[in-house]
């Protein structure tokens, strides 16, 4: 007999159905034992004898044939669609045993300790809140990928074991066993390679991206690694992107998230010298009433400055990062009084929403003297230029296209239209606060065997 979802079972009245999942939930009433059953779709009541039902407890996996029989009246279930019938049993095979979980499933979970939940996440994750997170986040996902696809971008997958791109935080370098001494470093960002795309004359590209930055973890920043859906066009205005992107969430919005409310449409657009006079940050929270977890205020922060101080190591370093474009007016004053750095803007724009950081872009250089100049006032020497990023300025003597991009990141996104207190609530298998992955714990150590294939040694402990 072929499987019935539990969903389905309401449209079987009087038929002998075959269900297969997991058990939520056993009452025992003497001789008649009641069997919530879980599969993904939902939940449906099964009765069966005491001796049928044997010792089967929750979370135990079970294959039960039965009737399917409306329920009296009396004994409907309004809260939940499969409530006005139940199962009669007529046989239950028993197809994996379960100890009991570590800790209760049928709660918000947010009460229970955060290490414990993550080394179970497998279990966690049957909790229904962490359920219906993965599925609107796959909903949010497949809408991205669709509404590109139907406006001719490709999506190109980039390496993921490559050269250091600087987003402003340290890298994870990998060590080669083939080059024994030399390192990869995991992305930070697609950046450099959707940029060589751009030479490549793909024009439309984008990418659900895994970037990697070993930063310190904050609530709202996901630790060692996080996803953007990453995007680069060739020839296109600022105003383009922007429209791009803004399009795209409304109709998220509209289709995965149909009971939030958008403040604002078309999304205002601020300076970053208006945002920070109007309210002292460059991602003000603009609902009109802070309290309603319906609401959602996108904005637009636009015409960044293009260095910011670092104090610390006495140098200015790119506010986005060094590939984003100058104003055209301000692109003299790069070569004038160092001093006056700090006032230059940049085609820069980041994408908030209720007060959050959600993405960010910029038009970026292309011509490689006016990029080279970037680096020098970085502090790159000419020869540290070349040996990072010889290869882009190489390309980009090879007939470049002016173009931009952005990269609104899917995880702060999710936390902030589901209300979820952390990243970690959206991810399927998050990082812990203290920075090991979930369930398999790494880091880890590793053989000596493999240390010396590597030619590396760990110091003394
Ligand atoms: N690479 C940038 C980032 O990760 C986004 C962009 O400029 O497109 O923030």
């Amino acid at each position: 007999m072929e499987r019935t979802l539990t969903k389905d079972t309401v449209d079987k009245v009087g038929h002998l159905v075959l269900l297969k999942g997991w058990v939520n939930s056993r009452r025992d009433h003497g001789k008649i034992v009641f069997l919530d059953l879980r599969d993904r779709w939902g939940v449906v009541q099964i009765v069966a004898g005491a001796e049928l039902a044997g010792k089967i407890n929750s979370e135990w996996v079970v294959e039960v044939s039965g009737n399917v029989k409306k329920r009296p009246e009396n004994l409907v279930n309004p809260k939940i669609p499969t409530g006005t019938i139940e199962i009669e049993a007529r046989e239950i095979k028993v197809l994996a045993e379960s100890e009991t979980p570590p800790f209760p499933l049928d709660t918000e979970g947010l009460d229970i300790d955060e290490d414990l939940r993550l080394k179970y996440r497998y279990l966690d994750l049957r909790r229904q809140r962490l359920r219906r997170n993965l599925e609107l986040r796959n909903k949010v996902i497949q809408k991205m990928r669709q509404f590109l696809l139907d406006r001719g971008f490709w999506e190109v997958e980039t390496p993921v074991l490559t050269k250091a791109t600087p987003e402003g935080a340290r890298d994870f370098l990998v060590p080669s066993r083939l080059q024994s001494g030399n390192f990869y470093a995991l992305p930070q960002s697609p950046q450099q390679y959707k940029q060589l795309l751009m030479v490549a004359g793909i024009e439309k590209y984008f990418q659900i991206a895994r970037c990697f930055r070993d930063e310190d973890p904050r609530a709202d920043r996901a630790y060692g690694e996080f996803t953007q859906l990453d995007i680069e066009m060739s020839f296109p205005s600022q105003e383009e992107i922007l429209n791009l992107v803004e399009t795209l969430y409304i109709g998220i919005v509209k289709e995965v998230f149909p009971g939030k409310k958008i403040t604002r449409i078309p999304f205002p657009v601020l300076t970053y010298r208006e945002a920070m006079a109007k309210y002292g940050t460059d991602k003000p929270d603009l609902r009109k009433n802070k309290n309603n977890a319906d609401e959602l205020a996108f904005a637009w922060i636009i015409d960044f400055p293009l260095f910011e101080w670092k104090e610390q190591e006495n140098r200015w370093d790119a506010m986005h990062h060094p590939f984003t474009a100058p104003k055209a007016e301000d692109i003299p004053s790069l070569y004038e009084d160092p001093q006056k750095f700090g006032k230059l803007r940049a085609d820069q724009y980041d994408f908030v929403l209720n007060g959050y950081e959600i993405g960010g872009g910029s038009i970026r250089i292309t011509d490689p003297k006016l990029q080279a100049r970037i680096f020098a006032i970085l502090g790159h020497s000419p020869a540290d230029t070349e040996k990072k990023f010889g290869h882009l300025l190489t390309a980009f003597k090879y007939g470049v296209p002016p173009h931009g991009g952005i990269a609104p990141g899917i995880d702060r996104f999710l936390m902030a239209v589901l209300g979820e207190p952390t990243l970690r609530e959206v991810i399927a298998f998050p990082t812990t606060a203290s920075g090991r992955t979930a369930v398999m714990e790494a880091p880890s150590e590793v053989d000596e065997n493999q240390l010396k294939e590597l030619g590396l040694k760990t110091a003394a402990k």
